[in-house]
């Protein structure tokens, strides 16, 4: 049986790379929507101020989204349970924690609180605001910012398991790196501040290659590389670059709305088809962890 055993909680997914364009929000989303269509209860919690997968949902940061409807709230100590944030979404069974460029604000409250406090731990913040609704979802989605900041601290920090999209071109590889080594870095760091948490030690970590197009003459050297180096790490499927990801967007959509609201066409076989295998291989990576412990 696929889905969440008895007992245990949410499985929280965060997708990040530094860079910015390599993906990150759409994967989320695809990733939000199709574990749904596989019958969880999904969260999607947008953490970046650019509020892409906010807008993914057809909300536009700059004019509908309020504080309330964001974890700022969380982020200053007004609030300590995300509950207050939650909102349903037009996608049956997926529920959104939106974001605005407001949240920007997150990068000031969060050092200061740990000023005030220095017991606070300025990392923990969306992990413990996550605590109760754990039992309420079984995937938590948590899209994240192009940088190294406070808020994707707190997400990396909340998630069981990590997703790094990857595109196969030469300097999209070199900035995942960085992102992957403070990946390796994140638990020793925060220990040594905190002195009293075990190391951060994830499920999984998942490399995806993203937006892979065929006809780039770099594609398949950098392809290369990048199985090189992450190995087992990287997941048996690759995302290709397809017209209807980028044209959807510009309307606030996915494939999986083009499947699920207007019947998937034969041309965009391709596309749906790639981001079925890749949730397919999260959903195996989710209830394996869930079987484990
Ligand atoms: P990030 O969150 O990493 O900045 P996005 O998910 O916003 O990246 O994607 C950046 C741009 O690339 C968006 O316009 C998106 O629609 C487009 N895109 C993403 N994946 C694909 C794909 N497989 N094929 C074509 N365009 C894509
Ligand atoms: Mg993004």
């Amino acid at each position: 049986d696929k889905m969440r055993p008895a007992g245990k909680k949410a499985f929280t997914i965060a997708v990040g790379n530094f860079k910015g364009g390599v993906a990150k929000t759409t994967t989320a989303m695809v990733l939000a929507q199709g574990l749904s269509l596989r019958g969880h209860r999904v969260l999607a919690i947008d953490t970046d101020p650019q509020g892409s997968l906010t807008t993914l949902h057809g909300l536009l940061p700059e004019a509908e989204i309020t504080e309330d409807m964001t974890i700022a709230p969380l982020c200053d100590g007004s609030q300590s349970d995300i509950r207050y944030a939650i909102r349903s979404t037009y996608w049956e069974g997926l529920d959104l924690v939106a974001a605005a460029p407001f949240l920007f604000s997150a990068e000031f409250a969060l050092p200061a609180r740990q000023m005030r406090q220095p017991d606070a731990k300025f990392w923990d913040v969306l992990n413990m605001g996550l605590e109760s609704v754990r039992d309420l979802y079984d995937v938590i989605v948590i899209d994240t910012p192009p940088s190294l900041s406070y808020v994707t601290i707190n997400a990396l920090w909340a998630a069981n398991g990590i997703i790094v999209p990857v595109p196969p071109s030469g300097l999209d590889f070199a900035s995942s790196a960085q992102f992957w080594s403070l990946l390796a870095d994140l638990g020793g760091n925060l220990d040594a501040q905190s002195g009293d948490r075990a190391g951060k030690a994830f499920d999984f970590l998942h490399v995806l290659l993203s937006r892979v197009d065929p006809s780039d003459p770099a594609t398949p050297a950098v392809r290369q590389w990048i199985q090189a180096t992450y190995g087992e790490y990287t997941l048996p499927v690759e995302i290709p670059k397809t017209s209807v990801t980028s044209n959807k967007a510009a309307e606030f959509a996915t494939v999986y709305d083009v499947q699920k609201y207007e019947g998937a066409a034969k041309t965009y076989k391709r596309a749906v088809d790639a981001y079925d295998s890749f949730v397919e291989l999260v959903e195996q990576s989710v209830v394996s962890a869930w079987q484990d412990k």
